[in-house]
């Protein structure tokens, strides 16, 4: 029999590309067809079959504190109340922005923007127009959203000229785009004096979380910030997921090292279309209409609905004890897997800081793209698949993190740890 959501995705591909208004929705990865949702509460996602399921994926991150977390709702039913957008500015901007001064050490100035996707684009187009030079150095693997900039892989070497990774991208966009591979700070190294003034920034997710979560060497993050110190470079921290993630103050704080820039996106929006950049006052002067004048705009920057969801969740991020929270919870999970693959005479590996993880099916440590790549996939699809039968909804992807939010309590843990262990059983 058809169900509710087939029926629907069907409608869907009809009208828009693919069924879905964001690649990895459509469970391409895994084979299927996704679920349509109806609703969620806490940490709980109900379809529009009448399904349940626990939800690990939180909306890919945003929402820390579970589905319509009732401070969230009541910040965004008051805010709507007065009106949705203004093109003027609200009180509300700044005291986000403050908010997040205050809690992330290397952000001074802040500009809200829409999406992770314009905090990346305009946090290289500043460090361009603060450096004068055109290059980039970005890693393999790391995910910055849909910039033309971003969307270069490296050839075999990273001295190679990027190739674009999508139609539509010119070929003088991918000329100034250098990756290299993750934890490799030798080549960051190597690439950036053989590029010596011309690279304007290097870009880098301080937590890779779009290849599943993959963790920074101890003195990686360390090397990136000496290099670019020695060349002048830009560092920027893409902490779209980590920022409020991996702790209060991001992966700047939780690893100790300053970026120049930062991005922020995700939970910073509180599950409304809201991101940020902001970094060093010397450098974030030159947005327009200060300084050199940088040019960035946006009709719905700093939107009031999504502003009130943002301050909602990062003030809830602030009361004690929710982090400590967070952190049992996380590690209850990775803990109680790590059991189950003990039992299950199986080596999977888990990667894990604070509320991000991921267990990869490969024996090998993960570290970098290539090490990913020695996942068996058709492995993971078919767990995926037993987890979501038995209502636990997981990104549909092997390269994507699971992220367990505050409001997932000790029930969801034991549920979602009895089920990790029978579908792992069921699919060897
Ligand atoms: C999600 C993500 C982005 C892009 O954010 P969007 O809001 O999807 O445009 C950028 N960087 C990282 C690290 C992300 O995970």
């Amino acid at each position: 029999m058809e169900t509710s959501s087939a029926a629907a995705f069907a409608q869907a591909q009809q009208l828009i590309p693919g069924g879905v208004n964001s690649p990895a929705r459509a469970f391409g990865a895994v084979g299927g067809g996704p679920r349509f949702i109806d609703r969620g509460a806490g940490a709980r996602l109900y379809d529009i079959d009448g399904e349940e399921y626990i939800d690990y994926v939180c909306s890919w991150g945003p929402l820390i504190f579970g589905h319509a977390h009732p401070r969230v709702v009541a910040a965004v039913q008051d805010a709507c109340a007065r009106g949705t957008s203004f093109g003027a500015p609200t009180p509300v901007e700044t005291d986000l922005a403050a908010r997040i001064a205050a809690m992330v050490p290397a952000v001074e100035m802040v500009r809200m923007v829409n999406s992770g996707t314009e905090a990346t684009m305009s946090a290289v187009r500043l460090a361009r127009g603060h450096t004068g030079r055109d290059k980039i150095i970005k890693f393999e693997g790391c995910w910055h959203g849909h910039g033309d900039s971003f969307l270069i892989k490296a050839g075999s070497s990273a001295l190679t000229l990027g190739a674009p990774d999508s139609p539509g991208i010119p070929q003088g966009v991918a000329d100034s785009t250098l990756t290299v591979a993750y934890n490799d700070a030798d080549a960051v190294r190597t690439t950036a004096r053989d590029n010596s003034g011309q690279i304007a920034a290097i870009i880098v997710e301080p937590v890779a979380g779009n290849m599943g979560t993959v963790l920074p060497r101890a003195g990686f993050l360390q090397a990136l910030r000496q290099i670019a110190d020695e060349e002048d470079i830009v560092l920027i921290f893409d902490e779209v997921i980590t920022g409020f993630r991996v702790g209060p103050g991001g992966a700047q704080a939780h690893y100790g090292i300053e970026p120049d820039l930062t991005c922020l996106g995700k939970i910073v929006g509180g599950g409304l279309p809201a991101a940020a950049y902001g970094g060093k006052r010397e450098i974030m002067q030159n947005v327009s209409p200060l300084g050199v004048k940088v040019s960035q705009a946006g009709t719905l920057s700093g939107n009031p609905l999504a502003m009130a969801a943002g301050l909602a969740q990062l003030e809830m991020l602030g009361e004690p004890g929710v982090y400590e929270s967070l952190e049992a919870t996380s590690a209850a999970l990775a803990e109680g897997m790590a059991e189950n693959l003990r039992r299950l005479d199986l080596k999977y590996a888990i990667n894990r800081v604070g509320g991000m993880m991921c267990m990869f099916f490969t024996e090998r440590e993960v570290v970098d793209f290539a090490s990913v790549g020695t996942v068996d996939l058709e492995r993971f699809n078919c767990y995926f698949w037993a987890m979501l039968e038995r209502g636990i909804y997981l990104a549909p992807s092997q390269y994507e993190c699971m992220f367990p939010s505050v409001v997932h309590g000790d029930a969801e843990v034991e549920e979602t740890l009895r089920s990790h262990y029978e579908a792992l059983k069921a699919v060897h």
